[in-house]
């Protein structure tokens, strides 16, 4: 169930928000310590839906400066006036009665640290005569999350348990696929009652928190930073169009021993990302030898007793998204020219010289790229005899660096080069979806590639493989136009 707080300031803006969160929530938070000059019977009339009454002190992160005692009797009236439940924090639970224990929801926070002994302080909460227990507490590393679904799935009671801060977002998003009673949601950016708290349309939406069930299958993108990464949206609108119960997070990974040991035995699969690459790739069972070459992995799916299939979908979707485009749909032969020495360039170079193709690399940095040229042992050309040439003979042209990428969309790394019909010019990069090399090369009557097409198909590879079916490609597109126009 989700949770909405209505934190005022004022009791006009209250019933405001009241009326907006009414038909997104299944229970609406007051969070009278929030709202200044609350007038409770109002609030309560209005609210119309299941309703938690909070009177949170300061040393529980609140605002309320009355002493225990007066605060207890105003929660003990919204009991009267018709609230649900009232949030009362662990060291004031003695002062309610017990003919009202049964609706309360027992709290205790935990704002800058993640407590060693998690479970012995739910287990004593648990223990209490309240209803629900909840308890919320700092994620600093993503892998305490595990904790957090371990506890959740042993529950012995209704438990509502979260993890504070960015780390702690995917305990928000996760909360029923582990059975917690409820997570908490804001009704929009700037009304947070606490730090990381995900916003009640993002969660509906970009995550489709509805469809979750203990079954849910989870997957994500380990990356970080994260918080960019348009892949949670294309994935899970993709699960939704075709009914599949998945659900794919963000995973902020830092450190990646500790994540692969302790929170990756919940997931299905995932996606990786900078600077994940080369480290996870170690976790790769019996990799291809094409796997090997590359030693950098962008896919990771479970497949039973702790074991994890690795796949390179990147590379297989550039050289797909080529192969489908060029002349006899077979890049043998062809010649190839790589702008580049990094991550990307390594990888493509290397699944385009298993595809047949002559490559050449370039890259502003010389001393990388012949680096990177006599490792895989193709010829190097240095960046200024390329701008010395007004057109380039190479039948394949493909940009693996960062020049046009937003927000420096004015730049070319070719600028001037002249193309023409036949040639084929690829640029890995997605954002923009028309680069300045991209329209130039468009100009001149090429063939072109862009970096969405990559990104979308090596997208809909890992949906593939995980889901078993075709993947909504129109869907990814429309999704990452929408997104970055
Ligand atoms: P990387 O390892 O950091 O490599 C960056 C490359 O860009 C290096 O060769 C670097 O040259 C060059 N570069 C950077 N700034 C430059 C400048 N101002 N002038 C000339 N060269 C410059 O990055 P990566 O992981 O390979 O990614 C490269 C690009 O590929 C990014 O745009 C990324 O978004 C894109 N990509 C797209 C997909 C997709 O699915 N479409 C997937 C992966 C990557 P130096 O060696 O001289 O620094």
């Amino acid at each position: 169930m989700i949770c909405v707080p209505i934190v005022g300031p004022t009791q006009a803006q209250a019933l405001i928000d009241i009326a907006e969160a009414r038909s997104l929530a299944d229970f609406l938070e007051l969070r009278l310590d929030l709202i200044a000059d609350f007038d409770l019977q109002v609030l309560l009339k209005n609210a119309e839906s299941k309703v938690i009454v909070t009177y949170r002190p300061a040393r529980e992160g609140g605002q309320c400066t009355l002493s225990d005692e007066e605060r207890v009797k105003i929660l003990l009236d919204a009991l009267r006036l018709g609230a649900t439940y009232i949030d009362v924090e662990w060291d004031a639970f003695h002062l309610i009665p017990p003919s009202s224990q049964e609706s309360v929801i027992i709290s205790r926070h935990f704002f800058h640290e993640f407590p060693e002994n998690l479970e012995e302080i739910i287990e004593s909460l648990s223990q209490l005569n309240a209803k629900i227990t909840k308890l919320a507490v700092k994620v600093s590393e993503l892998a305490q999350n595990a904790r957090l679904f371990h506890a959740l799935k042993n529950k012995k009671k209704p438990l509502i348990l979260l993890g504070m801060g960015e780390e702690g977002l995917i305990s928000r998003i996760c909360s029923r696929v582990f059975g917690g009673f409820l997570t908490f949601a804001s009704l929009s950016k700037g009304k947070e009652s606490a730090a990381g708290q995900i916003s009640v349309e993002e969660l509906l939406h970009r995550f489709r928190f509805r469809s979750h069930n203990q079954d849910t299958k989870l997957y994500g993108v380990v990356a970080n930073p994260v918080t960019h990464s348009l892949s949670p949206d294309i994935h899970n609108a993709g699960f939704g169009e075709l009914g599949f119960n998945g659900l794919y997070v963000p995973l902020k990974v830092n450190n990646y021993q500790l994540f692969m040991q302790e929170l990756a035995p919940f997931f299905s699969g995932f996606s990786i990302t900078i600077p994940h690459k080369e480290n996870l790739f170690r976790y790769a069972k019996a990799p291809s030898d094409l796997l090997k070459q590359i030693g950098a992995l962008n896919t990771l799916t479970a497949i039973g007793h702790g074991e994890w299939e690795g796949k390179n979908t990147d590379i297989l979707a550039a050289i797909a998204a080529l192969e489908e485009v060029i002349v006899d749909r077979s890049l043998k032969d062809k010649t190839v020219l790589v702008l580049g020495a990094g991550g990307a360039s390594r990888a493509i170079v290397i699944g385009l010289l298993k595809a047949g193709a002559k490559v050449t690399i370039t890259n502003r940095t010389a001393s990388k790229g012949k680096t990177l040229a006599n490792e895989i042992n193709v010829p190097f050309i240095s960046l200024e005899d390329i701008h010395l040439m007004e057109a380039l003979p190479y039948q394949v042209i493909i940009n693996t660096t960062s020049v046009g990428m937003m927000p420096n969309v004015e730049e070319s790394p070719l600028p001037g080069v002249r193309f023409h019909k036949g040639q084929v010019i690829f640029d890995a990069i997605y954002n923009p979806a028309k680069t300045q090399l991209i329209l130039h090369a468009l100009k001149d009557g090429a063939t072109c590639l862009t970096g969405r097409e990559m990104f979308v198909k090596q997208g809909a590879l890992q949906f593939e493989r995980w889901v078993q079916k075709p993947a909504p490609i129109e869907l990814f597109h429309k999704i990452l136009d929408k997104k970055l126009g």
